[in-house]
């Protein structure tokens, strides 16, 4: 491979099978060849956001030569360890070190390193010229596995997602070679990447084309307690809104859903003479009084804080951990029936479940939406049409196991959709589910995408070097 070795962060073996320490051997001797360290810190190194997904994975650059699948990690975030593997035993390449963010200063075309977080690329792009793009909420995620799958967040329904700002990435195949994927080089990775990133190689170096920071932008965070029938009459009305042009390109609006109430939480870009009568329009539309209100006018970097939750500068060693289980929907119209299954759902089982569990519905897509307006055939990210995208998390201290079965909790929850849902319900790779089969996964995450990922797959990793339970087959 062409990347300078001492730029890995390598994970030591840890097997028993015989098999396994063959490799295991095999990749010693080849990591000693090449004079190519260990982590200093092992464990450190492979403890995954997800402390219910604890996996083992061996290391090394010669991964290949001794038969082991290698995944990559840049902000470890992955919701079902992915790039650990996704099971014991795999090859992780940390990218931690390659995290540099460079704003060209005549094209602003970003060019940025896999393992830079979300909120040290936002400042960093504001502080070289006032730049941006679209990108999801949480400061600590990794660039590197969020763009190749998505990319959601308060500038989506506006700017698109963070992978519809890519313009080009460096791509290590599994075959050692370095390629570059673009619209005018290896269209067909470059399509396969945003989407399905993680399944066709190592991302080694993105570019970005970046917009102008919106200098005034209205943050709103209402909270409201419905009864039950307020809250299936809210449903009706965001989604009618979703799909309606109404609902002002301009404007994110997300419900957070969680047992003490709802925050009704969102982003206007503009001023607030344009925000005043959109915004009363829909709050007209909405029951009840909020028990608190909080309506304030910022710039980029003031809402990239608001809704970060925490401070938006990450250190190198990023050491912040959950323990859960989550699920997404991605859908288009949401029938009555299941509007009304989904809400007595919410109001006996999940207002009654004791644990920290919330449930964040974003209005993702519709007539007015930047991501539904990008052609559905052009990436291969599958969910373009989604009116709603829903995430489900479902979480326990980190000293506790996660109990036993508690996955049924919102396997559950997900049913009262699911299961008169007509075709299939979509499902978000950034959201990964370890609960899903491999089948699933393909049929959820990529739906009619996922034939031509794996023609795809079959031409840059035939031997699948590349791959967790999830990914696409060759
Ligand atoms: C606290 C938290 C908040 C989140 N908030 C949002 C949000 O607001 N919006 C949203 O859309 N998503 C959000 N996510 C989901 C997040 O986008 C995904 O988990 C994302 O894949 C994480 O990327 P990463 O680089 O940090 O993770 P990693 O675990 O490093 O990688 C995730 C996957 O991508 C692969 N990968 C990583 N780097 C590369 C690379 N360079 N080349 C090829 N494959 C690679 C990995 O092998 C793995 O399969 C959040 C997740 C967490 C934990």
């Amino acid at each position: 491979m062409l990347i300078p070795k001492a730029a890995w962060t390598l994970v030591v073996p840890i097997l028993a099978s015989a098999a396994a320490v063959n490799k295991h051997t095999k990749l010693q001797e080849c990591l000693t060849a090449e004079g190519i360290p260990g982590p200093a810190n092992l464990t450190f190194t492979i403890t995954p956001f997800n402390l219910r997904l604890p996996f083992t994975p061996v290391a090394v650059a010669c991964g290949v030569k001794a038969g082991l699948k290698i995944n990559p990690k840049s902000g470890g975030h992955s919701y079902a360890a992915h790039s650990l593997g996704g099971e014991d035993g795999h090859f992780m390449i940390d990218l931690k070190y390659w995290n540099s963010v460079v704003v060209d200063n005549t094209t602003y075309i970003a060019t940025v390193g896999p393992a830079g977080r979300l909120g040290n690329i936002a400042q960093s792009l504001y502080a070289q010229g006032k730049r941006a793009f679209s990108h999801g909420t949480c400061p600590g995620v990794g660039v590197g596995g969020h763009v190749l799958h998505g990319g959601y967040g308060h500038a989506s329904h506006s700017w698109g997602l963070a992978l519809d700002a890519l313009v080009e990435a460096q791509v290590v195949l599994a075959d050692g070679s370095v390629v570059i994927a673009s619209n005018t080089s290896n269209f067909d990775l470059f399509w396969a990447l945003r989407g399905a990133g993680s399944s066709y190689g190592i991302v080694t170096q993105y570019k970005f084309e970046t917009k102008p920071a919106i200098d005034q932008l209205i943050n709103w965070d209402l909270k409201y307690v419905w009864t039950k029938a307020q809250a299936r009459q809210v449903l009706d009305v965001f989604q009618a809104y979703a799909n309606s042009t109404d609902l002002p390109r301009e404007m994110s609006a997300r419900l957070f859903i969680a047992a003490s109430g709802v925050n009704f939480w969102g982003v206007y870009q503009g001023t607030q003479a344009q925000f005043d009568p959109i915004f009363n329009a829909l709050l007209a539309k909405i029951p009840g009084t909020p028990q608190t209100s909080n309506i304030f006018s910022s710039d980029w970097i003031g809402s990239i804080k608001q809704w970060a939750f925490m401070d938006i500068t990450m250190p190198l060693d990023y050491d912040i951990h959950e323990n859960f289980y989550s699920k997404s929907m991605m859908t288009n119209w949401i029938s009555a029936p299941e509007l009304d299954k989904f809400t007595d759902y919410w109001y006996s089982v999940a207002n009654s479940n004791t644990r920290d569990w919330y449930c964040i519905i974003d209005l993702h897509g519709g007539p007015t939406s930047a991501i539904t307006a990008v052609p559905h055939d052009s990436t291969s990210y599958a969910h373009r049409n989604a009116l709603w995208k829903f995430e489900l998390y479902d979480r326990v201290a980190n000293n506790v196991a996660y109990p036993a079965g508690g996955q049924n909790f919102l396997n559950g929850w997900v049913d009262t959709v699911k299961t008169t849902y007509p075709g299939t319900l979509g499902m978000y790779i950034n959201y990964a589910d370890p609960g899903l089969t491999k089948h699933e996964a393909h049929t959820e995450y990529w739906l009619d995408n996922y034939e031509k990922l794996s023609k795809i797959k079959t031409k840059y990793d035939p031997y699948q070097v590349f791959m967790n339970p999830q990914s696409v087959n060759s």
